[in-house]
């Protein structure tokens, strides 16, 4: 029997630049990255699920947001394969 491959947030490459990526309740992801820039947006966080997003100055303060984030959200992550 072949298994067919599962899709889960750990097993899909991440987007250039992630650093951190957290689990929404849902199943969406909250995707922490590092865009470089010096200041204070330096690290952005994006649902995958819903609108929301994010930037900060500290990578704590960005990891503390994109957790409370993921427990909350509830939003559905949208198929890549629309029939
Ligand atoms: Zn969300």
């Amino acid at each position: 029997m072949i298994q067919q491959p599962v899709s889960t947030p750990w097993q899909v490459p991440w987007p250039e630049g992630t650093i951190a990526r957290y689990w929404t309740v849902a199943g969406a992801t909250v995707d922490l990255t590092d865009n470089g820039r010096a200041g204070s947006r330096r690290y952005d966080t994006k649902c995958t699920g819903c609108p929301h997003e994010d930037s900060f100055k500290f990578e704590d303060s960005a990891h503390r947001q994109a957790q409370a984030h993921a427990e909350r959200c509830r939003a559905l992550p949208r198929p890549e394969v629309t029939p």
